[in-house]
């Protein structure tokens, strides 16, 4: 059969912002003959995320992912669904994802990497397995309760960074439900603020493109900041840093803004920023939802239930056609993106 899929066509170098170039569409032809333990997937739909940013360079610079290998099929998270099987875990028509699923239309796949759900777990919304009930939903979540000190009837004000963003919107919401009485974030549009604050329950929203964000936040956080959740870092997070209290929390999620330069994860801060953190008791430790994988399921749960309960809303930016992947990624890491950037390759 033929079918379509993305490979790496060039790399932008360490310091260097992706273009859609760095990414070529092929047709290739599929041949379905399947060996014990294998199946035919069709994908549904696919993720862009920041760390893939890392992935486009010749070393990774972490152990945890590989680099995509150029003229290669390149690959991140995916929903699909079982067309044909040889595989005894994974009947036909089931619904499954991976965090390995290459950028193709079809694909032969190993059952033993995919993980079958359950649709009803997000009401059929499968995208959601991308965002909200996935990955990112779970990096909010664990985030938070992991490393944020959230205390129930604390008086806390949470900042949240890169808020409209998969993540950070989910974050922002779970600093709400447990017992934060300020979360106030920070994002690059008028649209995203409007979206925080009218569709997700923010107490307030900064746009650090147009408004002074040392200003802003001395208003909207009159008592200080108690915790931080960190998805860009750069001159954004050490302003907030500056207005953190005592004894206060860094979640270091992410540092989106340094992706594109040649430096090691998480990037050195300035000797300022440490005595500040000094000076506080300031925790900042680093974050990876990887390490926690054994609180996975149990969160989903409550990840699922939430979203079906309406006491988490979602936000997502789609766009429809495997042609579209490199636009999209390339678009997610300029904040393209309101939500969950996620790509439908088919119904
Ligand atoms: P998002 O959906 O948040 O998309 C990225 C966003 O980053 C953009 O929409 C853009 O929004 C913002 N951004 C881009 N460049 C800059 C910049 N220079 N300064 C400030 N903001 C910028 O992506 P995710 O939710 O998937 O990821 C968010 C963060 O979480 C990333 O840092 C990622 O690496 C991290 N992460 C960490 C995990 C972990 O285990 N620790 C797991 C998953 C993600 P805007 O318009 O506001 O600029």
């Amino acid at each position: 059969m033929q079918v379509q899929r993305v490979v790496l066509n060039s790399r932008p170098g360490k310091n260097g912002a992706p273009v859609p170039e760095n990414f070529r569409l092929e047709e290739t032809t599929l041949v379905p003959d399947l060996k014990d333990g294998e199946v035919l997937v069709r994908t549904l739909c696919l993720s862009v995320d920041p760390y893939m940013r890392c992935r486009m360079n010749e070393d990774t610079g972490v152990d945890y992912v590989a680099p995509w290998q150029l003229s290669e099929s390149v690959d991140g998270g995916g929903v699909g669904v079982v067309e044909s099987s040889r595989c005894s875990t994974c009947s036909e028509g089931g619904v499954v994802t991976s965090f390995n699923w290459p950028w193709q239309t079809y694909a032969v796949m190993k059952g033993s990497v995919l993980q079958k759900v359950n649709p009803q777990l997000v009401d059929g919304h499968l995208s959601y397995l991308l965002g909200a009930v996935g990955m990112t939903g779970l990096t909010a979540l664990l985030g938070v309760r992991e490393k944020g000190n959230v205390i129930q009837g604390a008086n806390q004000t949470m900042v949240v960074s890169g808020a409209a963003g998969a993540c950070g919107s989910i974050a922002g919401q779970f600093g709400r439900l447990d017992g934060c009485v300020r979360v106030v974030g920070i994002c690059g549009s008028d649209e995203k603020c409007r979206a925080l604050v009218d569709d997700l329950g923010f107490s307030a929203a900064i746009n650090y493109r147009q408004e002074d964000v040392p200003t802003r936040l001395k208003e909207h956080c009159p008592d200080g900041i108690d915790v931080y959740f960190d998805n860009v870092g750069g001159a954004i997070s050490d302003t907030v840093i500056a207005q953190m209290n005592k004894d206060s929390h860094v979640i270091l999620c992410g540092q989106i803004s340094q992706y594109n330069k040649d430096v090691p994860y998480p990037p050195p801060l300035s000797e300022e920023i440490h005595e500040t953190l000094r000076r506080k008791n300031i925790t900042r430790e680093r974050f990876m939802v990887l390490n926690y994988m054994h609180k996975a399921e149990a969160a989903l749960c409550e990840l699922s239930q939430r979203v079906k309960s309406g006491q988490i809303n979602v936000l997502e930016t789609v766009v429809n056609g495997i042609e579209n992947m490199g636009d999209a990624f390339c678009s997610m890491m300029k904040g393209g993106n309101i939500g969950k950037q996620i790509i439908k390759i088919s119904e």
